[in-house]
């Protein structure tokens, strides 16, 4: 049999790698000139290749269509991936939030093992090479080639299973362009419209773009459109030139439509989450009592970063300059409702460029979950970010692409 993989990524080069098991003939094709570009800047050039949680955490973690990867991660799920690297010679270790990264804190290393691999396992490995189209057979309408093109050139390959794991869009300069979808729905495959995701929030307010550099840990995020409630979570936020990121935000974005960000959408940050609001009030009078006669801007250092008084004082409406001793209950009680909810308003999304991974991709009613073929095209296969299904950060995203890496380069 010869198998055509498309895409050199984590995905591609893992079905590759379990394809050539079966003494099939294997192409790869990846159109940049190396392998793996993304996967070299996964966990920040650490690569967190994926999660040693529970296989019931596992799912929980997954975002959009879980249920369609129970064959995918029962068949290798994240023991055997952290088995597959150690079995070759790569070393790991557990962070925190159970993440696993490479003992060398190096993506190269991850890289370099599948690189290994495939050619241990004779995998031909075509580099600068892009697959500009999917062939079938007229008669049976299944798979039977690809075309591509290498050095302007092009050429028709005979495949008797092609393997599309041409990923999502985010990142685009590392090969993810989304041209893989375009190939598919030529073939009249359904593509569910493409949204970034894991991304950060953008918004057009100085008094919140001045923070920039200023990282709150423990606090709490809610996320709401009209009232209505779309996120609410706990953990690090960080403050950009351009509006809001860090882990907390990203998290908040996996529940957030594209169409969520118009008017109305609103973050808001309890920056006091270990108080109630009673706790929080009398802290403050407590604050208040050793600063009767400072200004009000000076009470505050003790209960906020010197990065957010203005930012809060302004939101409070209290002067500046009122001497604390002067402040009412009233106000008192404004500031404890800013402190539990500052409001942020959102007005978009760093898009495609900055996203950690594409929400949308191959419908997942059109692919077989037991074997990743499709539903229309006999011979073909998808595996990783390009099918609609994505996870929460962690390590999770990668498990998809070698769980269904692995079940698409097995299934025949
Ligand atoms: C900055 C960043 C950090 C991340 N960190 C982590 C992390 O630490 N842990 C984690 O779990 N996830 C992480 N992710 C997500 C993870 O990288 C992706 O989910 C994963 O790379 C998807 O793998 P894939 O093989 O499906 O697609 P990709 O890695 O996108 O690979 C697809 C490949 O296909 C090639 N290709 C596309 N079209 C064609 C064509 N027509 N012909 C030939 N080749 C083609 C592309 O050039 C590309 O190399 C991160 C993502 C980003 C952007």
């Amino acid at each position: 049999m010869t198998v055509c993989v498309v895409g050199g990524g984590p995905a591609g080069m893992m079905a590759a790698i379990e394809a050539a098991g079966y003494n099939d003939k294997v192409m790869l094709f990846e159109q940049n000139e190396k392998l793996g570009k993304k996967l070299f800047l996964t966990g920040k050039g650490r690569c967190n290749l994926t999660n040693a949680c529970s296989v019931e955490e596992l799912f929980a973690n997954i975002a959009t269509n879980r249920k369609f990867l129970f064959s995918a991660f029962y068949g290798f799920d994240n023991s055997e991936t952290i088995r597959f690297f150690n079995d070759r010679g790569l070393e790991t270790k557990v962070e925190r939030g159970l993440r696993v990264f490479p003992v060398s804190d190096h993506s190269s290393d991850v890289i370099k093992i599948l690189r290994r691999e495939l050619e241990r396992k004779n995998v031909e490995v075509y580099l600068n090479t892009k697959v500009t189209k999917l062939l079938t057979d007229e008669i049976s309408g299944s798979i039977s080639g690809v075309i591509i093109k290498h050095d302007n050139k092009t050429k028709q390959i005979t495949a008797d299973k092609v393997i599309m794991a041409t990923g999502g869009m985010s990142y685009p300069l590392t090969g993810s362009d989304g041209s893989g979808f375009g190939l598919v729905e030529a073939l009249g495959i359904e593509v569910k419209t493409c949204e970034p995701s894991l991304v950060p929030f953008t918004c057009n307010d100085k008094d919140i773009t001045c923070m920039q550099g200023l990282t709150l840990k423990n606090v709490g995020l809610c996320v709401s459109k009209d009232d209505k409630m779309l996120y609410s979570g706990f953990g690090e936020l960080l403050f950009t030139h351009f509006g809001i990121s860090g882990p907390l935000v990203l998290t908040a974005s996996t529940c957030i439509r594209q169409s969520d960000y118009r008017k109305g959408l609103k973050a808001f940050i309890d920056l006091k989450s270990a108080l109630s609001f009673e706790e929080l009030d009398r802290r403050i009078l407590r604050d208040f009592e050793e600063s009767r006669n400072k200004n009000f801007s000076n009470s505050l250092n003790k209960l906020l970063p010197a990065k957010m008084i203005t930012a809060v004082i302004k939101k409070t409406g209290i002067p500046a300059d009122k001497k604390v001793n002067s402040i009412t209950k009233e106000e008192r009680n404004i500031l404890c409702r800013i402190l539990k909810s500052f409001e942020i308003k959102i007005d978009g999304n760093r898009g495609f460029d900055e996203a950690i991974i594409t929400r949308g991709g191959v419908g997942v009613s059109d692919i077989v979950p037991s074997t990743m073929e499709s539903r229309k095209i006999k011979g073909l296969f998808f595996a990783g970010e390009m099918i609609d299904t994505d996870a929460l950060t962690g390590g999770f995203n990668l498990q998809i692409a070698w769980s269904t890496g692995h079940l698409a380069g097995r299934s025949r």
